[in-house]
């Protein structure tokens, strides 16, 4: 039983259907794992009485979210490694904000999308992680790490998380059910390329919906063409189709990503352009100066062209975030995943 990727109502069928129980007992396991990290359940109240049955359920759990194989810090930002069962490593990183942690996790041993501004895009595909495997990166962060106060879970590492829909489905539900992790989903941020049909697979599968990120990077056809391959396939018309029909929650928004690079997607047409495209949009954009990488011939935004560029949308009422470079030093920052990285030999 890979207890990190039972959800509570998985957990109480299997009790049901092996022992005879149901739910006081499930929530008695889902607390001590989720809760306190704790995979001895004996002491839990619900098996006060039962302890032979603690016993067995505890023989069939297995806990596998991987062995943490480094940390690299950088000011109040920590990097971390998981090695895989299976060899592979992927990457996570903890930023701290002012009264909490926000945790970025992998979804994918890394991506097949191959964004041409994008580390991660550019060593290829290994594999999708298992549920328990994204789930596994929360479970280390705080019962390893010791980082209780993880309040926001971003899907911004390494992966394209709507390229492995359904393991991200449950792991946000598991994440966010008040009985196992309890982040509430809007703390969850899942932030995509926008693929259609797995956008609407996200909207009908979860209720409440998690956050939204779309990695734009431009509202030109022949340029977001050109820096990402999907948008061949799914254009700006189809990708603005789909989001029309997200079930956003009530006061949430859509946040855009957008990578500025120097001579690419910043120019005074694209502005105009993004601006047309985001209008329809309850939403907010956030431009992040592209980090230098090993990436192609892309060069960052001096910072008063990044300041031009929102200036632009702001004058036309959108609301606007320039983002920092927290963690850029590390190769931690977004995009920058899977750089120095001997571990992992990508198959495509
Ligand atoms: N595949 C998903 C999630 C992982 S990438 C996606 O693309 O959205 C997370 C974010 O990092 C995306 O918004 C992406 O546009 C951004 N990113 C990628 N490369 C970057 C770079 N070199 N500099 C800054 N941001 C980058
Ligand atoms: Fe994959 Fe996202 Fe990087 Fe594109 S930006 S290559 S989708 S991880």
């Amino acid at each position: 039983m890979k207890i990190l990727e039972y959800t509570f109502e998985e957990t109480t069928k299997y009790l049901n259907k092996e022992f005879g129980k149901g739910k006081f007992h499930a929530a008695g396991i889902c607390r001590e794992i989720f809760k306190k990290g704790n995979k001895n359940i004996t002491k839990a109240k619900e098996f006060h009485d039962s302890k032979e049955l603690a016993s067995e359920i505890m023989r069939r759990i297995s806990i596998s979210p991987g062995i943490i194989l480094k940390t690299e810090y950088e000011a109040n930002t920590v990097k971390y490694i998981t090695k895989l069962n299976d060899g592979l490593n992927v990457e996570s990183v903890l930023v701290p904000m002012n009264s909490y942690t926000t945790l970025c996790i992998s979804s994918q041993a890394g991506c097949r999308f191959g964004c041409i501004f994008c580390e991660t895009g550019k060593n290829g595909f290994n594999r999708n992680l298992s549920t328990e495997e994204i789930i596994g990166q929360f479970y280390n962060a705080k019962f390893y790490l010791k980082k209780s106060s993880i309040k926001n879970i971003v899907f911004m590492g390494m992966g394209e998380p709507l390229d492995n829909t359904e393991n991200v489905i449950k792991a946000v539900e598991i994440m966010s059910d008040q009985r196992c992790f309890n982040i509430a989903r809007k703390n969850i941020t899942i932030s995509t390329i926008g693929i259609p049909d797995q956008l609407e697979k996200l909207g009908s599968n979860l209720n409440p919906v998690p956050n939204l990120a779309v990695s734009l990077n431009s509202a030109v056809n022949s340029t977001r063409s050109k820096i990402m391959p999907i948008n061949k396939k799914y254009n700006l018309s189809d990708l603005r189709t789909a989001l029309l029909s997200y079930p956003l929650r009530n006061s949430s928004v859509f946040f855009f990503e957008y990578v500025l690079m120097l001579g690419i997607n910043d120019s005074y047409t694209e502005a105009r352009k993004l601006v047309e495209f985001v209008k329809p949009f309850k939403a907010r954009v956030n431009i992040i100066p592209y980090n230098n990488n090993s990436c192609a011939d892309i060069s960052s935004p001096s910072y008063d062209k990044v300041k031009e560029f929102s200036r632009w949308l702001v004058e036309k009422s959108i609301f606007v975030r320039m983002r920092t470079r927290k963690g850029s030093e590390l190769m931690a920052a977004c995009g920058q995943l899977g750089k120095n990285f001997e571990g992992n030999k990508s198959n495509s």
